[in-house]
């Protein structure tokens, strides 16, 4: 589990900007008489066990695993044991050229805010755009570029996958400083990467404070662990009026509001930059994806992604003279679940085998800014349009409520009644399932089903809360309930089963898909 909801520059943003604390209310179980599942069906998902998870998390969390912080080696290893289980089991490799791998570009890094320089030319001249005081600068890239200005009018929609491609992305950026105008400039960042834009430029207001600009100046030059590649899209952040000595009126369409179209190119304009970025350390860690493909000749075509983090903070601080943070609970104890659930479900006859297609995405970056999911989100290895759920498990193995789960999210979407009518309808299991206990903390929107609710997938969290041994090295073996574990990966399992199998997709309620769109446009 980790604090920020975007990559690492944003979450020194954010940082400033949010916080924690404590609980609500709970939910009496419901005893209602159940369909029975086909016997073959019960018998494979209650081979699942308090052993079977337990092997699991005692490599996860294994001492020689050093934590698996990402990068490192012992992420790497964890990620060959979750893709040779997944191969033995019988999964399709659902990562890059055919494997279980999908790796992103991700480093310790900043913007060369020193090196950098920028001048934009038009009609009228040009304007030397001063990096600190005119303008502040984020991401960055190898080469220096000289590409046209091209004017994105969001308002009349999307730009069309490619059609910036080399060019340079304008946007109006009104507003004052705060998590709401950060979010949207991160909103018009990833339209303009999605549509093959090589460097963004927000126009700011022109009373945009300066202080804030020399502030955010200084901030975003502090390396920080983050994704590369696309995800790194030099940005430009600059006050209007720095642009007016190059661009007359009529080629600012911000202010003259002159758009013809969406997407206007803006005459004879082109923004001529170097800005490099100051990389010291980088690296490609692995997300691994494993896929059941859908029995169904139609709905196999449709994904349900399950999603679990298998990184975790690696070696920190020693408490008591242990320096290893083994993240038993975070999140070996939701990586054994998916491991489990994938394994039960590939077991089954074809008969009685998912309808639609499942995907099993062990995703890492998770502690340092939600970078894997972020990640496979933006590079989906199967068709983003496809996915119809998400189901996120992380810590669900801490025994301060035995017997209990919470499925953050539940109020939202038709997932949530039907993971809770499924706890009810399987006394078997021993499991409550329970609305967010901790509504001020958020968490519906700290984990790595925030970036699929990014794209307004249907999604849950399922999560058993935060304890005394939350990012310490007292999270290991002995502190997971693995029998608990065992229980919600069953749970899991039926869920999916219904997910599959049901006619029609999970949808959001319109309340819930009103609060995921506050949420993830950055409204508080
Ligand atoms: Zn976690």
């Amino acid at each position: 589990m980790k604090l920020s909801v975007e990559h690492a520059a944003t979450s020194q943003v954010l940082r400033a900007i949010l916080t924690l604390s404590a609980l609500a209310y709970v939910v009496a179980p419901g005893l209602a008489h159940a369909q029975p599942a086909p016997s073959v069906v019960r018998e494979t998902v209650e081979s699942i066990t308090q052993e079977t998870v337990l092997n699991h998390i005692a490599v996860l969390a294994s001492d020689q695993l050093l934590g698996r912080d990402t990068p490192s080696e012992g992420l790497e290893t964890a990620a060959a044991y979750l893709a040779d289980l997944h191969r033995s089991y019988g999964l399709q490799p659902a990562g890059e050229n055919g494997t279980f791998f999908q790796r992103y570009p991700f480093g310790f890094m900043g913007p060369d805010t020193d090196a950098a320089q920028a001048t934009i030319t038009g009609p009228d001249g040009t304007a030397e755009i001063r990096i600190g005081s005119d303008a502040f600068v984020d991401g960055g890239t190898e080469d220096s570029f000289d590409a046209a200005l091209v004017y994105v009018d969001l308002s009349r929609g999307n730009p069309a996958p490619g059609s910036l491609t080399g060019d340079v992305a304008v946007f109006e950026l009104s507003g004052s400083w705060g998590q709401s105008l950060w979010q949207s400039s991160s909103d018009q960042a990833s339209v303009a990467r999605a549509a093959g834009a090589v460097a963004i430029v927000h126009v700011l207001d022109s009373g945009f404070s300066s202080s804030v600009i020399s502030q955010m100046t200084s901030t975003l030059a502090q390396p920080t662990w983050r994704l590369g590649g696309d995800a790194l899209l030099p940005r430009l952040f600059v006050r209007r009026g720095a642009l007016e000595s190059a661009l007359p009126r009529e080629s600012r369409p911000w202010e003259s509001g002159a758009t013809a179209a969406g997407v206007s190119p803006i005459g004879g304009a082109s923004l001529r930059a170097s800005l490099p970025l100051d990389v010291l350390s980088y690296s490609t860690p692995p997300n691994v994806i494993a896929e059941i493909p859908g029995s169904d000749p139609e709905l196999s075509r449709e994904y349900i992604v399950l999603t679990a983090h298998f990184d975790h903070v690696g070696v920190g601080r020693p408490v008591a003279g242990d320096s290893i943070y083994n993240g038993a609970d975070d999140n070996g104890s939701g990586t054994a679940a998916l491991l489990e659930v994938a394994r039960a479900l590939a077991s089954l006859p074809p008969t009685q085998r998912p309808r639609r297609s499942v995907l099993f995405a062990h995703v890492s970056g998770e502690e340092k800014g939600l970078l894997g999911s972020e990640w496979w989100v933006d590079h989906p290895t199967r068709p983003i349009g496809s996915v119809i759920a998400n189901i996120n498990t992380d810590m669900v193995g801490g025994d301060a409520h035995p017997d209990t789960v919470a499925v953050l999210g539940n109020e939202y979407s038709s997932l949530g009644p039907l993971i809770m009518r499924l706890s009810r309808e399987r006394p078997e299991l021993r499991l409550t399932t329970v609305s967010d206990m901790w509504p001020q903390e958020n968490l519906f929107f700290r984990s790595d089903q925030f970036n699929f609710m990014r794209k307004e997938i249907p999604s849950l969290f399922v999560f058993a809360g935060l304890h005394d041994c939350y990012h310490r090295p007292c999270d290991d073996l002995d502190f997971v309930n693995t029998d608990k574990v065992a229980r919600v990966a069953r749970l899991l399992a039926y869920a999916v089963l219904e997910v599959a199998a049901s006619n029609d997709r999970p949808q959001w309620n319109a309340s819930g898909l009103t609060n995921v769109r506050r949420m993830t446009s950055g409204g508080g």
